[in-house]
């Protein structure tokens, strides 16, 4: 889409490589050709176990049950995005009623709805979405659907506004990279459902989101966070950004209790320290663990995120 901010030196390069990869992360034909490929795919997976649980459902199901008994609760998502194919997106559906039916309690399912029918269209996103949320509703699990590229913000938020008609625990994910972020935020804490708080992965013009080096985007961060505190509507801050989580502990006065409406929450293996720390001042915490043979673009997101995971993916790589 665009470039971000200028920076020098070795804080430049970092950037252009986090863009080059948010961008590989978004490319339809690597995510099908790397895994595919004799020689970069077996290369390819090794960096990938680092970041998700395993192909299969019962692979999140056994990571899920070592989680849940270190004391914080799961939430489940099984990868996958643009699916284009609507028979496929519907067949794609039914691994997320096997997991609202298998997955412990404590565990709640998250999911892109361009997965399961978004990128066809709406109403197949609304019909298979549906049933999920029917069939968590039945099991007693939460449902929280994930935020894409700004290019799907307001079909997503559609979908979701429709599903809040029905159902009161599809909860939703905002950006706070997103400058629309604060409007439809005022929108979201009319509705039920959990509200689900990250930075924003996504390569995206700075016409409407701020840089990731940006202070402003931990500024307004913050701002939502505290935003969502104060309502008492039920809420995730994820991130594995200390400086963030130590503020919001603060805001929320160093403590916290079982039944905080509340979590702070970080994705498979990125911050099982920050859980631990917040839970010890009585914060609920969750643990996001991803499964699916379609790990390309999350992989790409996480190693654009800090540029020691690139090396480590090297060194990860190369292991035996
Ligand atoms: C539970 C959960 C669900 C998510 N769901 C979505 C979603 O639906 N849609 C979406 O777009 N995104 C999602 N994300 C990803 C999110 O948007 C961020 O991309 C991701 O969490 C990284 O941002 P961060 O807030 O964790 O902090 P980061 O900015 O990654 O910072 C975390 C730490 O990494 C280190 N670090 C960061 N950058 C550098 C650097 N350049 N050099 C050295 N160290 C560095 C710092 O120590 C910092 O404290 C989700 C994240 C979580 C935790």
């Amino acid at each position: 889409m665009t470039t971000e901010l200028p920076a020098t030196g070795t804080t430049a390069l970092a950037s252009q490589a986090a863009q080059v990869l948010r961008r590989l992360a978004l490319d339809e034909e690597l995510k099908w050709r790397v895994p595919d490929d004799q020689v970069l795919g077996p290369l390819a997976r090794k960096v990938a176990r680092r970041f998700v649980a395993g192909e299969s459902l019962t692979d999140a199901l056994e990571r899920a049950q070592r989680i849940l008994a270190d004391g914080h609760r799961v939430n489940v998502e099984y990868m996958g995005e643009s699916c284009r194919d609507p028979q496929r997106a519907t067949t794609e559906t039914a691994v997320f009623l096997d997991a609202a039916r298998l997955l412990p309690h404590g565990c709640s399912i998250s999911l892109d709805l361009s997965h399961i029918g978004l990128a066809v269209d709406e109403e197949l996103a609304l019909a298979n979405a549906s049933r999920i949320a029917a069939a968590t509703a039945e099991t007693g699990r939460e449902m929280v659907i994930s935020a894409e590229g700004s290019d799907r913000t307001d079909a997503v938020l559609a979908v979701h506004r429709t599903l809040c008609e029905r159902f009161d625990h599809v909860g939703i994910t905002v950006q706070a990279r997103l400058h629309r972020t604060s409007e439809d935020l005022r929108e979201l804490l009319a509705r039920p459902g959990r509200i689900r708080l990250v930075k924003g992965a996504f390569l995206e013009p700075q016409t409407i989101a701020y840089a990731r080096e940006d202070p402003a985007l931990a500024a307004a961060y913050v701002d939502y966070a505290e935003q969502l505190a104060d309502s008492g509507h039920p809420c995730s801050f994820a991130t594995h950004d200390w400086d963030l989580i130590h503020r919001i502990d603060h805001h929320l006065g160093g403590k916290g209790h079982e039944t905080a409406p509340w979590e702070f929450e970080t994705l498979l293996g990125l911050g099982p320290d920050r859980l631990d720390v917040m839970a010890g001042h009585g914060h609920p915490t969750r643990e996001y663990v991803v499964f699916g043979t379609e790990w390309w673009l999350y992989v790409c997101n996480r190693l654009a995120e800090d540029p020691q995971r690139l090396l480590q993916a090297l060194v990860d790589a190369a292991s035996t």
